[in-house]
């Protein structure tokens, strides 16, 4: 009798942004496979597992996926309760889909638990919302990420000036390569943007400027994790506004 593998939302780092039924799972877990990005604080309350960090980290050396995957599935057959957690949500720009079919092709049952993705708690860091009226009715979730090995192209690019705002993981790295795709699409070099680095996490760091400073603003990052948001609702200005307009 196989057991169940959990894919579990860590949320973006701190422990009390996880939901309850992570925690509760965390607790009954015989073993946690995660990600390089979840916090000891969360792990501190898989008090009872055998813990595996299979984590992946961008420019650094990172665990294969289909090794992933296969120790997902041995464990899976031999332990009950099987969380594999994952950073932020785990439907998002977490690789999800294949440790899913890999489970389900060995007839192992799989669920998922939605955690709080970095983009909401980068947004939560800045005291704004993704979404403004008249301002911002869209909101495009990018990465100019690919897998090892793939060929880079720019189509998220043009998601992201599609929509009011964007949204872009794991491209701090390539800031100057996100601004030009953008600007090459149209928008605007005085657009504001903000880069949250740690978002949620004791170390959280917060820069922001515009569009045309994107570069600059992202090499004084310190190499954490980071969101880059972009799009008139995040305006300093208008958060100035909206705290005026309350008091
Ligand atoms: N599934 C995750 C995203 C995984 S991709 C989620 O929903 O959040 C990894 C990228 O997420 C990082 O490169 C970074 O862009 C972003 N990220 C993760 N945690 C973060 C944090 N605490 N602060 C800022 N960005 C974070």
């Amino acid at each position: 009798m196989s057991g169940t593998v959990y894919l579990v939302g860590a949320g973006p780092g701190a422990a009390d942004l996880l939901t309850l039924r992570a925690a509760r799972l965390l607790g009954e877990a015989d073993v946690v496979l995660h990600d390089a990005l979840v916090s000891t604080e969360v792990l501190a309350l898989a008090a009872k597992a055998r813990i595996y960090n299979v984590g992946k980290r961008a420019s650094r050396p990172s665990v294969d996926q289909r090794f992933i995957c296969r120790l997902l599935v041995r464990m899976g057959l031999r332990h009950g309760v099987v969380v594999r957690l994952k950073g932020g949500d785990p439907h998002l720009f977490g690789r999800a889909t294949e440790e899913i079919d890999a489970c389900r092709t060995a007839g192992i049952p799989v669920v998922t638990v939605p955690g709080i993705s970095a983009g909401f708690a980068a947004a939560a860091a800045l005291g704004t919302s993704l979404t403004a009226r008249g301002v911002s009715r869209s909101v495009a979730f990018v990465t100019p990420a690919v897998a090892r090995g793939a060929a880079s192209d720019d189509h998220w690019a043009d998601a992201a000036a599609a929509a009011d705002t964007a949204v872009i993981y794991m491209g701090a790295l390539n800031a100057e390569r996100v601004q030009q795709a953008l600007l090459a699409r149209g928008t605007p070099a005085s657009r504001p943007v903000a880069l949250i680095e740690n978002a949620s996490g004791a170390d959280e760091r917060i820069v922001r400027g515009s569009l045309a400073e994107l570069p600059a603003l992202a090499a004084t990052l310190g190499g954490g994790p980071a969101i880059m948001l972009v799009g008139e609702a995040i305006a300093e200005a208008r958060a100035a506004l909206a705290k005026a307009d309350a008091a």
